[in-house]
């Protein structure tokens, strides 16, 4: 991203009475979304005729001029204009505080910015459908396009606003590109590898890197790079950290027992999960639970799956009617467990504000405790939970699962399902 771009993703407009600003084309504030606008009556429309009598968002406008993900976006993490307010919609300057703008905090904003925020499906693609792929190396893989490797180029920019140079060669910017396959330690290791990578003249940007490297690879080459992308990773920190020197020979031995594991795991039935899988030690998955019921009947659930930095990397919601509050909280289970199996995620850890529901999952309630159709749901869950040992659930305050709350009461007074995966909906900095 330019500096121009990031100062234009902090001009914002923020909503007063919702008349001033336009719903199309107007950044609102915390909206970076730039939806273009399909037809002329689309452009004139302001952002005061998207709410309903109540003075809420009217949802079913939202979906039909935004599509579902923004629509769902906008309802849960946009405080709709008051429509009665005499306040105007103005534009602000979003980095700083009081939304003022100068250019000591224009300076600040361009320092801290870091080059990415523009995904490749290409990439993505690769992130999240190749098969057999270990969910550490899918994560580690998505942290190296968020640019968020605990390296010298961003971990001196947070600190002290300078890139930090390379800890191996000392020569260069410790960037990602650099760190894993510029830096002539990475060279030696490539070269040694015969994956016949090249190491020279490669882009800067991390995107575009990862772009130039799986766009041509079929699933079997893509996996093959990224495993080594691990190995060079974790032989990197070893050496940096521990002093250990990295051979070749160890380089090409470790990417070798990724390969295996990843067939072992594919081989393995889910019955057997645990052998080939549970020694990986990520810890880093959570997943956010959350049920909603009112009478008569009528219920929604949701989940969102992220990643250790709150990062958002999956997230769904359904409706439909059901027979009670703990039912609600059962079936969003459900729905988060499938989901994360289906992901190829083994350890997880669950969050719930539900104390019933880990009772439910722990098998501490009875079959005659429980509604029959409680019950029902209940059996897929307490068996998902009891095949993947590295399945966790967690009571937490209500508090603490906010998002999900909004999105499983979305779901349920629209009455809709979705899955999603798109940022920069949810995102920490956006919301
Ligand atoms: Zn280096």
């Amino acid at each position: 991203m330019d500096a121009r771009q990031a100062m234009q993703n902090h001009i914002v407009w923020q909503l007063g009475n919702g008349s001033g600003c336009k719903a199309f084309g107007h950044p609102w504030h915390g909206l970076w979304l730039q939806v273009k606008a399909s037809s002329v009556q689309q452009s004139r429309l302001q952002v005061s005729e998207l709410i309903n009598q109540d003075g809420g968002w009217d949802n079913e406008r939202l979906i039909r001029e935004f599509g579902f993900a923004t629509a769902l976006y906008i309802a849960i993490s946009v405080k709709p204009p008051s429509i009665s307010s005499t306040r105007e919609d103005r534009i602000i300057f979003s980095y700083a505080k009081n939304g003022q703008f100068t250019l000591k905090k224009a300076y600040q904003l361009i320092a801290a910015t870091p080059d990415i925020t523009v995904f490749q499906p290409e990439v993505l693609k690769v992130i999240w459908h190749t098969q057999g792929l270990l969910p550490r190396i899918r994560l580690f893989l998505w942290k190296t396009m968020h640019n968020s490797l605990p390296l010298g180029d961003i971990l001196g920019r947070r600190i002290s606003n300078a890139s930090r140079p390379c800890e191996l060669c000392g020569s260069q910017a410790e960037t990602i590109s650099h760190a894993l396959f510029t830096c002539p330690w990475a060279r030696t290791l490539w070269i040694a590898s015969s994956l016949g990578l090249p190491t020279e003249q490669l882009p800067e940007n991390v995107t575009d890197l990862l772009t130039a490297i799986f766009s041509a690879m079929d699933e079997n080459g893509a996996r093959l790079i990224a495993n080594h992308l691990w190995a060079m990773w974790k032989l990197r920190c070893t050496e940096v950290y521990e002093g250990k020197k990295a051979t070749p020979q160890q380089f090409l031995s470790l990417a070798e027992s990724y390969n295996r594991l990843q067939l072992q795991a594919g081989l393995a039935s889910i019955r057997n999960s645990n052998s080939a899988t549970s020694q990986s030690h990520d810890g880093s998955v959570t997943c956010q639970v959350d049920g909603s019921l009112s009478s008569p009947d009528m219920a929604g659930w949701a989940y969102i799956l992220g990643d250790e930095d709150d990062g958002l990397l999956q997230y769904g919601l359904q409706s439909g009617a059901l027979s009670s509050p703990l039912h609600a909280e059962v079936r969003a289970m459900h729905h988060a467990v499938m989901a994360v199996s289906k992901r190829g995620v083994h350890e997880c850890v669950f969050f719930t504000d539900c104390a019933s529901l880990n009772l439910v999952i722990n098998n501490s309630l009875q079959a005659d405790q429980l509604d029959w159709r409680v019950y029902h749901d209940s059996l897929d869950v307490i068996y998902m939970f009891k095949i993947n040992t590295g399945f966790k659930c967690e009571h937490v305050p209500r508090e603490q699962l906010d998002t999900v709350d909004r999105l499983a009461k979305f779901a349920r007074q629209n009455r809709v399902s979705y899955e999603g995966f798109t940022f920069p909906i949810f995102h920490p900095s956006t919301v």
